[in-house]
């Protein structure tokens, strides 16, 4: 299958999936993520319509922007150390990855040192997994109160990465608790802290993450074909 026709049949299923539930299919935003996946396959994808990539690692991403410019929105999607804020922070329209004080701190330092606001959302890691990055449930509340004070960040939403299993309860289960979470802190009125955004649903589990109410979903292998490490 060509890129092409994978595309197709991603965003066939995507809207497929909203129409049953009513909603609308410009509802959920697409993020193809490019790890792994070089420029001229990328471009096949871009001559196809796509329109923004993710990327997990800093260093595939500042590659990704010298050879694309401006003619794609960057997401990052991956664990972001303190001390590599600076190459991206001006040219990446969401950092998916906000999981700590430290990390906060800097992406404010760095903004207001340019003048612009960060977009981000908070990573919660909501299966409690010990091999993945991100704010326990009970401790975003606590977190998002914290970082109220930094005027540079605008928190839009919240993103999780579910178990990788085939078991549709556990991920139906951690999707609704995230969708939970979502409106219980779109409730409590933040200022500077939006809820725009649940970045949930990759290649395995998007139409599940989709049903319970994910609108960005970031989605490599079921586009780009199966990744080689
Ligand atoms: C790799 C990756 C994805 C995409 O995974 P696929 O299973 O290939 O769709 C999504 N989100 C994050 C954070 C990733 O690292």
């Amino acid at each position: 299958m060509s890129i092409e026709d994978n595309l197709k049949f991603v965003c066939e299923d995507i809207n497929n999936t909203l129409e049953k539930l009513g909603r609308s299919s410009k509802d959920v935003k697409l993020i193809s993520v490019t790890k792994n996946v070089d420029p001229q396959t990328i471009q096949e994808a871009l001559n196809v319509g796509i329109t923004d990539i993710g990327e997990n690692r800093v260093q595939e991403l500042e590659k990704k922007m010298e050879y694309f410019g401006n003619k794609i929105n960057y997401h990052m999607i991956g664990h972001l150390q303190t001390n590599k804020v600076k190459y991206i922070i001006d040219r990446v329209r969401l950092i998916h990855s906000l999981d700590r004080l430290s990390l906060a701190k800097e992406l404010n330092k760095r903004a207001k040192k340019q003048n612009l606001k960060v977009e981000t959302l908070i990573q919660v890691n909501i299966a409690g997994e010990k091999s993945k990055f991100g704010l326990s449930l009970e401790e975003v509340v606590p977190f998002i109160e914290s970082i109220l004070k930094f005027e540079n960040i605008n928190v839009q939403g919240l993103m999780t990465i579910a178990p990788h299993t085939d078991d549709t309860k556990v991920l139906r289960d951690v999707f609704r608790k995230m969708h939970n979470l979502k409106e219980d802190i779109q409730g409590r009125n933040y200022k500077g802290i939006d809820m725009n955004y649940l970045s949930m649903g990759m290649s395995n589990d998007y139409k599940i993450a989709i049903e319970e109410g994910s609108n960005m979903v970031r989605i490599g292998s079921s586009i780009f074909g199966k990744r080689k490490y």
